[in-house]
């Protein structure tokens, strides 16, 4: 009943009336376009990317002066091959030109500013006017269905939840926005086995009809489940996602919680990307939002082969992401989905190489903490946590200019709260983080295994 009313009632008369948003309007419309065929909706994200790139020429001034230095015109650009010729934009290329990236036309309207640690490890901040955001609320909202959720339904995270020391009244916001919402948000920074034990209490008594997570919290809390032999609530499935979901992960997880696992990917710059529908064949790109390149040497690589991902964001005209390499891994595909969606799939990826940290007392803090605190101090141009012995952190920083050395205190009192007074942090100044064989950059490596002590 109170998803009903929330779905037929509550939802469309906040967000249409009181806050004048399309986002509804969007979800309809998303949730119409994943039925197009492959064909139609290659036709609509075609239409979608050539309106942006004859706005972008005109109206974004790092995008005029780029095309002009390269003789490159958007009416040159006819077919996916033409596009190639297009300019990568790099992390560099935003830091660089922040302001530059931003159309006049929507400067007022850039009302949410955002930045990513990003899988590489390379921190950047960016801004986008709220139409982007509704039509990222909706792209994320049809992939939520997939896994059983739906609006009003009990969804439970586990997650990294900000430290910012907020005022009170946002966060008061916050609460009864989760309240209203059925949402509860479980910490996943510092976990350790009094917090597990509280954490799956808490689930059994909410009883959630879906869960959300980071990766390796949900895999440490399922082997935390598993080993004590814990009651866990029926759900109707679990969405994983920030870091690589392994075999082995989804297995554990999907044998403890007796619910399907949707492995997802995305990033904080474009939101959802991709994810898996009930046949888990492969993640469904977001292609009615996003054009896809999949890269090696600037040349499209064959379905089944590894290549760079290059995304343009076909909704964000306030500071468009054309071409942008997030710096992840992924492998296209070329099959069709026994689902019948036309969106196309995505065979895996490799990317967000993120251990987590265990700590001497016992906590087990997820890697992508890392990326959130680091990405607040300016000046951070790469870094990596490293860790060899369980009661010493290295944290590797690349910086410029504007990195204060004062930087380094603050980074080391934030982090002490959650690690635990019995963890060294040192802190080493280098020229350059070195690539992992594979070729990506490793965020947080750890050589200490998840394990939990039978107490
Ligand atoms: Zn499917």
């Amino acid at each position: 009943m109170y998803a009903w009313l929330m779905k037929h009632l509550f939802l469309p008369l906040y967000d249409a009336h009181l806050m004048g948003r399309k986002t509804l309007l969007r979800v309809r419309e998303v949730d119409c376009n994943q039925w197009l065929s492959r064909e139609e909706l290659e036709e609509l994200q075609w239409t979608k990317l050539q309106r942006l790139l004859r706005y972008a020429y005109e109206k974004v001034p790092y995008y005029r002066k780029r095309l002009d230095e390269i003789g490159l015109h958007p009416e040159d650009i006819r077919t996916p091959r033409d596009f190639l010729h297009w300019p990568i934009l790099e992390k560099q290329d935003i830091r660089e030109n922040f302001e530059a990236l931003q159309s006049p036309d929507y400067r007022h309207l850039n009302t949410i500013k955002s930045a990513t640690g990003g899988s590489t490890g390379e921190p950047v901040h960016f801004v986008y006017p709220r139409e982007a955001w509704e039509w990222r609320i909706a792209a994320t909202a049809r992939t939520d269905r997939w896994a059983g959720w739906d609006f009003g339904c009990k969804e439970a995270h586990l997650w990294g939840v900000s430290w910012d020391p907020e005022r009170l009244g946002p966060r008061l916001k916050k609460k009864v926005h989760d309240f209203l919402l059925r949402r509860r948000i479980y910490n996943s920074w510092s976990l350790t086995e009094e917090v597990l034990s509280r954490y799956v209490q808490g689930l059994n008594r909410f009883k959630p009809d879906v869960l959300m997570g980071y990766t390796n919290p949900l895999f440490v809390m399922a082997r935390f489940v598993e080993e004590r032999d814990l009651p866990v609530p029926r759900m109707r499935g679990i969405v994983a996602t920030a870091e690589m979901l392994y075999d082995y992960q989804r297995e554990t997880i999907e044998k403890v919680f007796q619910a399907p696992v949707f492995n997802r990917y995305g990033c904080r710059e474009l939101m959802l990307i991709a994810s898996e529908c009930e046949y888990h064949q492969g993640m469904h790109l977001n292609s009615d939002n996003q054009y896809h390149e999949f890269l090696r040497d600037n040349e499209p690589v064959e379905a089944g082969e590894v290549g760079e991902i290059v995304i343009t964001d076909l909704n964000n005209y306030g500071m468009p992401f054309i071409r942008y390499r997030n710096g992840d891994l992924g492998i296209p595909g070329n099959r069709t989905c026994p689902c019948g969606r036309g969106l196309p799939l995505m065979e895996g990826m490799q990317g967000r190489l993120l251990d987590m940290i265990v700590t001497p007392d016992g906590r087990y803090v997820a890697g992508e903490y890392f990326i959130r605190l680091l990405k607040t101090f300016p000046g951070i141009r790469h870094f990596q946590v490293v860790q060899e012995a369980v009661e010493r952190l290295e944290i590797r920083l690349v910086t410029d200019s504007q990195f204060r050395p004062e930087y380094l205190e603050e980074t080391r009192r934030s982090l002490g709260q959650i690690v635990g007074a019995r963890t060294r942090i040192e802190f080493q100044m280098v020229d350059a983080i070195p690539l992992t064989a594979s070729g990506k950059w490793r965020v947080t490596v750890s050589r200490i295994p998840v394990h939990f002590r039978s107490t």
